[in-house]
């Protein structure tokens, strides 16, 4: 198990995956099941600030790993729309994904999705979901890189990433954005894509080798 935790816009996403698929295990980014949350809430007229009825929509989303190379997520056996990285879905989001009830529903869903081996991406997942991960990073990335990056993403469209800094302040309240002890950070702001791979895959690499050598390795 390998957990990738790290703020918005880190390029947590493309290490992930890129691990998985070097690693051969399944990538499952958690985000998706918050957003497909929020955003099944936003279909069915479901008030953010109702925990206990979001937990029930939660329940209601069968969360699997499809196939490909890294196997990934699909949300009631399809792969992640667009629209869960929609401005509807992220202006409620942290909203929902506050709620305890919420979090345990998928706390339980992600622990089964990781049991054979995965690499999970997040923001609790060292720290809560996976606290005996045989490697943790916490990546992340000066603010300016994260929203450039962001607004990059979006087709340049710069309140993206003012919106980003916004939801990081609401998700701290939730999952302090903080190392799990043992975690190893990576910032990525002077890297590109295959820097960060690179470096991220030795650390992983580095991690696994030392657990079988004290047979630890889970
Ligand atoms: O990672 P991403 O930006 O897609 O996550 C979307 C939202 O899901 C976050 O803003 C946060 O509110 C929530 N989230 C969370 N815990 C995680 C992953 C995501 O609360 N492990």
């Amino acid at each position: 198990m390998v957990a990738i935790d790290g703020p918005a816009g880190a390029g947590k996403s493309t290490l992930a995956r890129g691990l998985a698929r070097a690693l051969g295990v399944p990538y499952v980014n958690t985000g998706v099941m918050y957003r497909a949350v929020a955003a099944a809430a936003l279909e069915h007229g479901v008030r953010p600030d109702d925990g206990p009825a979001l937990a029930a929509v939660a329940k209601g989303i069968r969360f699997e790993l499809g196939t490909g190379d890294p196997p990934e997520l699909t949300v009631d056996g399809a792969p992640p729309t667009v629209a869960l990285v929609g401005a509807g879905v992220e202006a409620v989001v942290s909203q929902v994904s506050a709620h305890a009830e919420v979090r345990a529903v998928l706390r339980a869903a992600q622990r089964a999705l990781g049991a054979g081996g995965a690499v999970l991406e997040g923001r609790d997942i060292a720290t809560v979901v996976f606290p005996d991960a045989d490697a943790a990073l916490f990546v992340t990335a000066a603010a300016e890189v994260r929203a450039l990056r962001r607004a990059r993403e979006r087709g340049g469209d710069v309140a993206a990433g003012a919106d980003l800094a916004r939801r990081d302040g609401r998700d701290a309240r939730t999952s302090p954005l903080e190392p799990a002890p043992g975690a190893v950070v990576l910032d990525t702001s002077n890297l590109g894509i295959e820097g960060a791979l690179e470096r991220g895959l030795a650390i992983v690499r580095g991690r696994l080798a030392a657990d079988e050598a004290t047979g630890s390795a889970r």
